[in-house]
């Protein structure tokens, strides 16, 4: 019997395995595939944290405050402020102890959907799991167990949470809890089907384990749910790239989206969760981001979703010294193009976007940038869903609640299992941070009690 179960190896289990074994509690962590690291080991590494050392040194003003600030308006207030509050009295002191266990972050600091300052901080995702991995596994507090997946929860008479069920019957005992960490459901299609019918035709990237086990498993124990109704996908896909995951966000750096119909259609400075909403109510669900070469320039090679260089040697923009050429490329009626540059260019100089309110590159960061020197650049996209955010009613200790919003008792789940964090938008970095400072907080509880 180990004092802790966690169910998930991605960022929040072995967030959460590392945090108790350093408080001395032995761990069992089951992973249901052969190699455990999930979506969070796929992801961009992108987490967003305020008022690092890392931006102390660029003298970027960032503050827990100003997070909250944030992750509330880009969550349109239906996020859970105690979940958010959580979240940014512990991102800081979840930083400096992922630097702790060995976890690399990148010098560079990147501004993307939903934050008003450059807080993207970068790692590379698989070593981060792997260091997590690394560091719980050096404790020798921590049983892995690959290939074994939880199928069940079992409870005592009182309804506290005392185990697991495995595949082939056995039971697993724990003595603090369990805590679930087994990620979303974006490879479930039943699930899908009943949450988000509206990304249908929406491309899907996730870990194979995203099958929401966790959620199933806790819903027949009475467990309550937040923001199922919000599930989106994330604009910038490239519709038939199958070799980059990721998504690519020019116009954050300034680019302007058009549809088919050679038209602008949304504020580009959204959260690209809105923007991927917007993109599926065009024809085709396609859209092309569009900039020319000074925006271009602005890409950066250590940011996936603005490595413009990588996806140009690959093939996937469309590139002409005209926007005439490039309408004609991109099969779109050149005059109407060349208008919508050229008003896009004219309410920038004027400072005031008649159309759709544009203000800034992303959120409340950034100056505009006219589209207007050669060569030009489109880069087709759509949405995809790389998570679904949404699950789990917690409480701010990750304690997992019932419809009543009472404790499940001995119950804790963190990640992307869990709803109610990111309400009806997302902030970039806000799900591999939420993974990792819920993880950890799960356990700071179990261990105080
Ligand atoms: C391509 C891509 C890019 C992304 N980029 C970013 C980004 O840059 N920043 C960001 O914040 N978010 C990003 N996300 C989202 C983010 O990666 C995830 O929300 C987050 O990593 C989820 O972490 P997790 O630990 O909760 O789940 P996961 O990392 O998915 O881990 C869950 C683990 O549980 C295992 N499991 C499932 N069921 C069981 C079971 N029954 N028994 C045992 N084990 C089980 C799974 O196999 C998996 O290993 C991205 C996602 C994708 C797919």
């Amino acid at each position: 019997m180990s004092d802790l179960i966690v169910i998930g190896g991605g960022a929040a289990g072995w967030s959460g395995a590392l945090a108790a074994a350093q408080r001395g509690l032995e761990v069992t962590l089951l992973e249901k595939l052969p190699d455990s690291g999930g979506s969070s080991a796929l992801s961009g590494g992108c987490l967003a944290f305020a008022g690092t050392d890392l931006q102390i040194a660029q003298g970027i003003a960032d503050s827990p405050d100003i997070l909250f600030d944030d992750l509330r308006e880009v969550g349109k207030d239906v996020n859970d402020e105690s979940l958010v509050r959580a979240y940014c009295d512990a991102q800081l002191a979840t930083y400096a102890w992922l630097n702790d266990a060995g976890v690399r972050f990148s010098p560079v600091l990147e501004t993307a959907s939903g934050q008003s300052l450059p807080r993207v901080h970068t790692v590379d995702p698989a070593d981060m799991v792997r260091q997590l991995r690394m560091a719980a596994e050096a404790t020798g507090l921590v049983a892995y167990r690959p290939n074994t997946s939880a199928t069940a929860l079992v409870r005592d008479g009182s309804g506290c949470v005392t185990g697991v069920a495995l595949a082939h019957g056995d039971i697993i005992d724990a003595r603090s809890g369990v805590l679930i960490a087994s990620g979303g459901f974006a490879r479930n299609a039943e699930l899908l089907e009943r949450y988000a019918p509206h990304l249908a035709e929406a491309v899907f990237v996730a870990g194979a384990g995203s099958q929401g086990d966790g959620l199933l498993m806790a819903r027949k124990l009475g467990a309550d749910v937040r923001d199922m109704e919000f599930i989106k996908g994330t604009f910038g896909k490239h519709p038939t790239d199958e070799t980059n995951d990721h998504s690519l966000q020019a116009v954050y750096k300034g680019a302007i989206a058009v549809n088919q119909d050679g038209r602008r259609f949304v504020d580009e400075s959204i959260s690209y969760k809105l923007l991927g909403d917007a993109v599926m109510a065009q024809p085709w669900h396609t859209a092309y981001q569009i900039m020319d070469q000074g925006i271009f320039d602005t890409g950066d090679n250590r940011v996936r979703i603005l490595d413009f260089g990588r996806r140009l040697e690959e093939g996937l923009f469309y590139v002409a010294d005209s926007l005439a050429e490039l309408a004609a490329q991109i099969e779109v009626d050149p005059e109407t193009l060349e208008a919508t540059v050229s008003r896009y260019n004219a309410s920038v100089d004027d400072g005031h976007d008649a159309e759709f309110g544009r203000k800034h590159l992303v959120h409340h960061f950034g100056a505009l940038r006219k589209i207007e020197t050669a060569p030009f650049y489109a880069y087709p996209s759509t949405a995809v869903v790389f998570g679904t955010y949404c699950g789990l009613r917690i409480d701010r200790d990750a304690r997992v609640l019932n419809m009543d919003g009472k404790v499940i008792p001995g119950l804790y789940a963190a990640g992307e299992v869990t709803g109610g964090f990111h309400g009806a938008a997302y902030m970039t970095g806000s799900a591999l941070g939420k993974a990792v400072v819920f993880g950890r907080l799960a356990v700071l509880g179990i261990a105080a009690r």
